[in-house]
């Protein structure tokens, strides 16, 4: 440490563990690599943040925006900040030596933040936000518990239904809910929420119901050679009926759809990725059932490793293709060439460069490898239809006409 170090003061920021949802928002956004996490935490490098506060407007929950001023010498490390349950205080800084020590205060500037969703479409319906925290949960029950996938299949994955009974919790397609699984890790913590999108129109899973539903996988790796289990999913995926769930949320103001009439949905997802497509066509078929003209087109491009893999395979097949054109892509089907979300765009690129033309907002959720691929594709798929994806791209996320949830 330098002398130096022990008379300059920073303002470090830090991040609220008790009330951060990790949904990688902030280690996203950072232009600088400045956020990292484990298995609890997420967390500011001192020595690597620039206080450029590009992760402070997208973070859902506010936890990303708390600031401690503190000799530069005491700053707290990642170390640190990885084991705390909460923030500390803010200590005393004397006037004295606030007048007598320099303060350091990190650069401001606008960073070329590289987010996919800077705003909701226009005319989204307003959101409920962070009705219900860690501290404060709701109780939802479970109402239902449908395996989803082939009983053959390799992957278990689940549409379980739950209930908030007299309790408001307001949702909207697109947007995300936290579940509270119970009990303690292995350093005796509780464990903390994860995420998952909603899978069920706003007007309930069942309409009129104030229940919604989530699309869940159940985890299962090899660490070290030994078999685990992930927490929340095997928590879930194994809930009963009756049972009852800490929900925290709702979350997200922007990856939601647009509201009118006429507004094209191009949607590309993979896997439980399909949760928010689900909830997206769910509530436009509701509308055109009730004769509420809805004449902007939905195209799905929806990737899983086979039929039997691919959630919603079932219901999806029955939707007619004058209400959605459906572009489904299987990587491991026996005898078949392995194929990709974005090989099916690059085939359908004719008909994807007709709707990028129009009134469209686009839907990108699943696997963090897809985006790649995809923004590979739609860039060629635009070359070849005379139009610049470059150009367009930014645009379409400045207007909240892009959007990507990718884990
Ligand atoms: P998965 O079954 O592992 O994969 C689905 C398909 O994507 C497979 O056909 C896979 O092919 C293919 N794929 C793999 N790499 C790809 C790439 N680079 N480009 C395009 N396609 C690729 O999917 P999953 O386990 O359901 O995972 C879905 C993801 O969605 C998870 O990361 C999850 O966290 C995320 N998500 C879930 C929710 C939710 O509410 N549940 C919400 C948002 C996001 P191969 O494996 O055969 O190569």
């Amino acid at each position: 440490m330098s002398a130096n170090d022990a008379q300059v003061l920073i303002h470090q920021h830090l991040i609220d563990p008790e009330v951060c949802i990790r949904c990688n928002t902030c280690e996203e956004t950072c232009p600088i690599d400045a956020i990292t996490h484990d298995d609890r935490n997420y967390v500011v490098d001192p020595s690597i943040c620039n206080g450029c506060n590009a992760c402070v407007p997208p973070c859902p929950t506010g936890s990303i925006d708390h600031w401690r001023t503190l000799p530069k010498s005491a700053a707290y490390s990642v170390a640190d900040q990885l084991t705390w349950d909460e923030l500390p205080a803010q200590q005393e800084v004397s006037e004295e030596s606030l007048a007598s020590i320099v303060t350091e205060t990190p650069p401001q500037h606008n960073a070329a933040v590289s987010a996919t969703s800077l705003a909701a479409p226009w005319s989204a319906e307003k959101p409920q936000l962070n009705l219900f925290d860690i501290r404060h949960p709701v109780t939802a029950t479970v109402v239902g518990n449908y395996r989803l996938t082939d009983a053959q299949a390799e992957s278990d994955v689940r549409h379980i239904v739950l209930d908030f009974g007299n309790q408001i919790f307001p949702v909207l397609e697109g947007q995300s809910i936290g579940v509270l699984p119970p009990g303690v890790d292995a350093s005796g913590k509780p464990h903390y929420l994860r995420m998952y999108s909603v899978a069920s129109a706003r007007d309930g899973e069942r309409a009129g119901y104030n229940n919604l539903a989530l699309t869940v996988k159940r985890v299962l790796f090899e660490r070290d050679g030994m078999p685990g289990k992930g927490v929340a999913s095997n928590y879930l995926c194994d809930l009963n009926k009756g049972d009852k769930v800490q929900v925290t949320g709702p979350f997200g103001d922007r990856f939601l759809m647009p509201n009118h009439p006429g507004s094209n949905l191009l949607m590309i997802c993979t896997g439980t990725g399909a949760a928010p497509m689900r909830a997206m066509t769910e509530y436009r078929r509701r509308l055109l059932a009730q004769s509420k003209g809805v004449e902007g087109q939905l195209m799905l491009f929806f990737g899983a490793r086979s039929p039997a893999e691919l959630p919603y395979f079932g219901p999806l097949r029955k939707l007619p293709a004058s209400f959605i054109e459906q572009h489904l892509a299987f990587s491991r089907v026996d005898g078949e060439p392995r194929c990709y979300v974005q090989d099916k765009l690059r085939l359908a690129s004719a008909r994807v460069a007709d709707l990028l033309r129009g009134d469209s907002y686009i839907y990108i959720c699943g696997l963090k490898g897809m985006e790649t691929g995809v923004m590979d594709a739609l860039r060629d798929i635009c070359r070849s239809a005379h139009l610049d994806w470059d150009v367009m791209h930014p645009i379409m996320v400045a207007e909240g006409r892009f959007h990507v949830e990718t884990y």
